[in-house]
């Protein structure tokens, strides 16, 4: 069966590069409609024209989703320009890795509010125009650090176990309006924020990994295609896997 979104619509948080940036693409070629939010105008604007020369309608949104107003602001921007919203994807997110005991009270702060409180703002005010249709999907980016920790990435695994939480608790309270909230769980992928590796943790994590090998943001592009997708639509407050084997 192929994948064909044609007439839907979707917002990606953190769409201007790495693995929102790729499920721009994925989301696209389906014949989505799509909008890109990046804290960055320049990069959300560039990505969006990019977006334009597929085929589909695409708007660059320049948005820090850690900041109410600036959501609120962002989703209206959005239903001006498509009047509804089918999809969204929560894939903005940061890293300020370090030990606890020498983990600064902003760094927690930061990873937290970017990474989760975002997930809850955009959600909120997804649910309005999700509600009012009676559809909708959400899929959420979160990472296998969520599920199984990881020593340096407190905060990190705090905000994307969070993000689990969050997930699951919609699902829920948004059933009975036909909206399906799921995750994304991935392993390690090849993208900036992986790129600050040292090539000896690199070597050691790709021994560790069943599949011998980093993701792409292909791999995960692939996935939040499907859960997109109306294959998808009986599965909701999910947490699907990316990583190779890393976590079973
Ligand atoms: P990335 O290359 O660093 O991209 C993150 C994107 O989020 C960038 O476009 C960035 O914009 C944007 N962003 C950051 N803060 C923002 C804010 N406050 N408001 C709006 N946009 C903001 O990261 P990635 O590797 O593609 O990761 C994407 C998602 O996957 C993240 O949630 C990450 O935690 C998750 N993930 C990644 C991996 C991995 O191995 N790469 C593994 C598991 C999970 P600027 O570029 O303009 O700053």
């Amino acid at each position: 069966m192929k994948i064909d979104l044609s007439g839907k619509s979707a917002l990606i948080t953190g769409g201007g590069r790495g693995i929102g940036r790729e499920i721009a693409f994925k989301l696209a070629s389906a014949g989505c409609d799509v909008a890109i939010c990046d804290i960055d105008a320049t990069t959300a604007e560039a990505t969006a024209k990019d977006l334009e020369a597929t085929g589909i309608k695409s708007i660059g949104i320049a948005a820090n989703v850690a900041d109410a107003a600036s959501v609120e602001a962002m989703f209206k921007t959005f239903i001006e320009k498509f009047g509804k919203m089918d999809i969204l994807v929560n894939n903005a997110g940061i890293t300020r890795d370090g030990l606890v005991m020498r983990m600064k009270e902003e760094d927690w702060d930061a990873v937290l509010t970017v990474n989760l409180k975002s997930a809850f703002l955009c959600c909120r005010e997804a649910a309005r125009p999700m509600m009012k249709a009676r559809s909708g999907t959400i899929i959420s980016i979160a990472s296998i650090v969520g599920l199984m920790g990881n020593a340096g990435q407190a905060n990190y695994a705090a905000a994307k176990a969070g993000m689990i939480g969050l997930t699951k608790t919609l699902a829920k309270e948004f059933s009975s309006r036909n909206i399906t909230v799921n995750a994304v769980a991935p392993g390690f992928i090849k993208t900036a924020m992986t790129d600050k590796l040292t090539d000896d943790d690199r070597a050691k994590l790709t021994n560790a990994i069943p599949l011998e090998r980093l993701g792409y943001p292909d791999d995960i592009a692939n996935a939040v295609l499907f859960l997109a997708s109306p294959m998808a639509s009986y599965i909701t407050g999910h947490v699907l896997s990316v990583n190779g084997g890393l976590y079973m």
